[in-house]
């Protein structure tokens, strides 16, 4: 990938700092977006520094709508081109059906999905011949396992939809659109030793979590050139949680 440029959302910690760092490894300039967490996304640019590639933190909240197109905007004037958008920022709000309010919804919404929507929309006018969008869904898009997603699963679902009709939208383009779908993935979001991991371990036909990094590799495949013709795919990385 080298001479590509980069731009991963949420990629300060978990999922999104793996996947930065990975895609320096595979030779791109990355700059990834963080919400709060300044001092973490500082630490993955430097990480990509030792690779001998550009990085670069924006504070950008996926679940403004400004601020979401605007790090688009910014990620491709810092290098001078976008390849590749990496759409990871996302947040789990769990909970039984009726503790769930309408602002839960709208929070929900704004950073899983409309951040996603316009984030790709962005980088579909700036991507050229070869452009990747690569969504980060979740295996409750394909098997809610019990109660407590609803907000979650629809959230994670809807993406799905959005990715294959992003495909249609920009094949013509030669611009790919997939979707990864993790399974438990040990992060501050989903930590292996918090109080549902085994009960999520044990749906898996591996019997474990995965890591960040597990992640990380399919992205780095759908964003290579070996990926170019897949398209409108979704891919489970997830233990077999949805066999
Ligand atoms: P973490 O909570 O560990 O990390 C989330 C990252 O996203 C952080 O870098 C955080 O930045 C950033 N972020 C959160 N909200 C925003 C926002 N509004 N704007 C910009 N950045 C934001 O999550 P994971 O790494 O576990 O999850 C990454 C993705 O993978 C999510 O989309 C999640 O839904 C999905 N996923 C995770 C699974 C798991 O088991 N871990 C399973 C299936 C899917 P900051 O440091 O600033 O807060």
């Amino acid at each position: 990938m080298n001479g590509k440029t980069a731009l991963v959302t949420g990629g300060s910690r978990g999922i999104g700092a793996a996947t930065a760092v990975r895609l320096a490894e595979e030779g791109a300039d990355v700059v990834l977006t963080y919400r709060d967490g300044k001092d973490a996304a500082e630490d993955v640019v430097r990480r990509i520094e030792a690779l001998g590639r550009k990085g670069l933190a924006l504070r950008a909240d996926s679940g403004d709508a400004e601020e979401a197109v605007d790090a688009v905007r910014r990620a491709a004037e810092a290098f001078g081109r976008l390849d590749v958008l990496v759409n990871n920022a996302g947040i789990g709000v769990l909970g039984p059906l009726e503790g769930l309010a309408s602002e839960d919804v709208d929070r929900v919404l704004a950073v899983n999905v409309r951040g996603v929507f316009l984030a790709s929309q962005a980088a579909a006018t700036l991507m050229t011949a070869g452009g990747r969008i690569i969504t980060i869904g979740s295996c409750m898009a394909d098997r809610v396992p019990g109660p407590g997603g609803v907000l979650y699963a629809m959230s994670k679902s809807a993406l799905t939809g959005m990715t294959k009709a992003l495909a249609r939208e920009l094949g013509g383009r030669g611009i790919t659109a997939n979707i990864v779908h993790p399974g438990p993935v040990d992060t501050d979001m989903n930590p292996a030793d918090g109080p549902y991991a085994d009960a999520q371990a044990s749906l898996t036909a591996l019997g474990r979590f995965g890591n960040a990094e597990e992640i990380a590799s399919m992205v780095a495949y759908l964003a290579g050139p070996e990926a170019s013709y897949v398209t409108g795919a979704r891919l489970s990385v997830d233990g077999g949680h949805a066999a």
